[in-house]
């Protein structure tokens, strides 16, 4: 099967003082690992922890990225950027920045787009609201987030896909295993459709994270789920010895 993907989104955490400690600990506890490894820092610490994880077996990846790759965009930050700092992925489509900037559509899609033309591996956010899912919304949610966001070429390219639903994102509540394993079915079902191809070229191998209240203490069930590929870790990527726990149960 794939290697899974365990990745901690830091989101608006750390300065220099604890985040490079943070990191240097992440990746002494890193080798050997069945799993791969990826934090995810503030731009302001991007190139920091890409120095500070050089020659380690943890990758550094970006929050979010413009669709443009320069330009007049003030405050913004470019895919080539990141790629310049040393990442090789960016989460892009967050709840939080749909929920903050109204992400979404054939934006999102170009910022998707534009991570891929940099030489960026695009983490595609997607996932219901907790009216949705009460509604039984849930799968036609994510059905629509992902047909509006994915470009042509996302599987060659290596892209992957989060499933975070909002109302677990820092509530310590989760989807029943049933529930994820629907979603992430769905997702597979969708993703083989749209990119049809065999092997890594196509959605059969597109590695889908689940994202929301992952813990040490529910990773190993989650992470045993089918077509469950990987985690998206926020608060517990902030403390190391949980993010290596929760990397251990892939
Ligand atoms: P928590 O792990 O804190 O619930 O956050 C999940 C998340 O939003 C990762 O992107």
């Amino acid at each position: 099967g794939v290697r899974p993907l365990i990745a901690g989104n830091w989101k608006m955490h750390g300065l220099r003082a604890d985040a490079l400690p943070l990191a240097r600990e992440v990746a002494g506890g890193a080798a050997g690992l069945a799993a791969e490894l990826l934090v995810c820092p503030p731009f302001t610490l991007v190139a920091a922890v890409a120095e500070a994880l050089a020659g380690t077996a943890v990758a550094v990846g970006g929050q979010d990225c413009h669709a443009a790759a320069r330009g007049a965009h003030t405050g913004d930050v470019a895919a080539p950027m990141l790629r310049d700092a040393g990442a090789t992925y960016v989460i892009l489509g967050h709840s939080e920045r749909r929920q903050a900037y109204g992400e979404g559509g054939a934006g999102l899609r170009a910022k998707v787009e534009a991570a891929i033309a940099a030489g960026l591996t695009p983490i595609l956010c997607v996932g219901e609201s907790e009216s949705q899912r009460l509604a039984g919304e849930a799968e036609a949610v994510v059905s629509a987030q992902l047909a509006e966001a994915l470009p042509e070429g996302f599987a060659a390219a290596g892209g992957v896909v989060a499933y975070e639903p909002v109302w677990a994102i820092g509530t310590g509540r989760t989807p029943t295993e049933a529930d994820i394993a629907a979603i992430h079915g769905a997702m597979r079902a969708q993703l083989v459709r749209d990119f049809p191809a065999g092997g890594p070229q196509g959605g059969g191998t597109t590695r889908l994270l689940y994202g929301g209240s992952v813990k040490p203490g529910n990773a190993a069930a989650i992470l045993a789920l089918p077509d469950v590929d990987g985690a998206l870790v926020g608060g517990a990527s902030l403390v190391a010895a949980d993010f290596l726990a929760i990397a251990r149960a892939a």
